[in-house]
């Protein structure tokens, strides 16, 4: 295991800005963690532990962390039923090709979460979630590495608190553990298609009824493809922001003005408002913030022209917050972690 010192960031960043880490090292097995971290116990630094750097905006300058860039490989079946497979899966797989594999392997459960970039590792840490679909619903158990302790045990679903983009990682044991595994619960009954305006359009169009799981696959990438910039074209970190969850109150307030407004109602009187709807209809999408701005095809999403900083990135953002406030009364809250 190597250590490195002063590593640009940058290629490490879906959005390409960031500064350097004083300290980098990529983890490709597990028993390799006892060493970094004791390292980063000497030089006394914290460990940052870093996937594929797509939910993060890295600040500039020296980021004073150990960077542990987790590669930890393997894809197993571990327990196989007439209804369903579990499979386990290292954190340093690429989450797209796990969901590739599963598909050809006739297991559903994953599908509607095709293409999102990015590690397994990852994929509990945010509760990962599109069309309908999130992580939480096929995670049976997340193997972790203990930081403190050198421990390797499970945490069960329930254990990891997981709402919407977020789980117990994210909160109350952030910092705390290295997620080594992940285990999946995949169904082998048929797919059913995500109930989604686009997704459902996408199949009226070609006449398929009863999709397979590849052709639901397809479905999702093509419609991913239409709305997402590509990072290794245009960088960026998906979406900025997250929905915000108002009372109705708040929401129906806003209905007067735009009675054709696509809010989602959820129970207990509260309401779910698309973020990006907020972004556009206070005037924002394509407005461009220096080196940052509003993807013009789609307001939820910053892209950096090439030569943005993380602090153009929190201008940009700020700004956003400012006018959607003053418009509409809702403060957005930011979706990706700033390091
Ligand atoms: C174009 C685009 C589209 C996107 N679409 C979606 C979407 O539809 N839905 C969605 O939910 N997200 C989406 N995202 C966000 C992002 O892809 C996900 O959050 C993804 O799970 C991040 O994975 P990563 O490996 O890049 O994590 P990173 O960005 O490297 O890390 C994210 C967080 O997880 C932690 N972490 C990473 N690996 C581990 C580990 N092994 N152990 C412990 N902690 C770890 C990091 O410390 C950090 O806190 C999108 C991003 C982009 C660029």
């Amino acid at each position: 295991m190597e250590i490195k010192e002063y590593i640009n960031i940058k290629p490490f960043s879906s959005l390409k800005v960031g500064g350097q880490f004083r300290y980098f090292s990529v983890i490709s097995k597990i028993e390799d963690l006892k060493e970094a971290i004791n390292f980063a116990k000497e030089k006394n630094v914290k460990i940052f532990v870093l996937g594929g750097g797509s939910n993060i905006v890295f600040s500039d300058g020296i980021i004073d962390v150990l960077a542990l860039k987790i590669e930890m490989k393997g894809f197993a079946v571990v327990l196989e039923s007439d209804g369903y497979t579990d499979i386990k899966v290292g954190a340093g797989e690429i989450w797209d090709e796990v969901v590739s594999r599963t598909v050809d392997m006739g297991l559903s459960g994953i599908e509607s979460l095709s293409a999102i970039p990015g590690t397994v590792g990852a994929s509990p840490v945010q509760n990962i979630g599109a069309y309908g679909s999130e992580i939480k619903d096929t995670v049976t158990e997340v193997e972790v590495y203990e930081i403190t302790t050198g421990k390797i045990f499970n945490i069960e679903n329930k254990d990891c608190r997981f709402g919407y983009r977020d789980s117990v990682f994210k909160n109350e044991a952030r910092g705390r553990y290295i997620i080594a595994n992940v285990i999946y619960r995949l169904t082998k009954s048929n797919p059913s298609i995500p109930k989604y305006p686009d997704v459902l359009k996408y199949f009226e169009e070609r006449e398929i009824y009863g999709p397979t799981l590849s052709q639901i696959r397809e479905a999702i990438i093509f419609i991913r493809r239409n709305k997402l910039p590509n990072p290794n074209e245009i960088p960026n970190v998906g979406s900025f922001f997250k929905n915000p969850i108002v009372q109705n109150g708040v929401a129906d307030n806003i209905k007067r003005d735009f009675p054709n407004a696509k809010f989602f109602a959820l129970d207990d009187g509260f309401t779910k408002v698309p973020a990006g709807w907020l972004i556009e209809n206070a005037g924002l999408k394509g407005k461009v913030f220096g080196n940052v701005s509003v993807y013009d095809k789609n307001a939820l999403v910053l892209v950096n022209s090439g030569e943005a900083t993380s602090e153009d990135v929190v201008n940009a953002r700020n700004e956003i917050v400012k006018v959607v406030k003053e418009k509409f009364g809702i403060t957005l809250e930011q979706e990706p972690e700033i390091v």
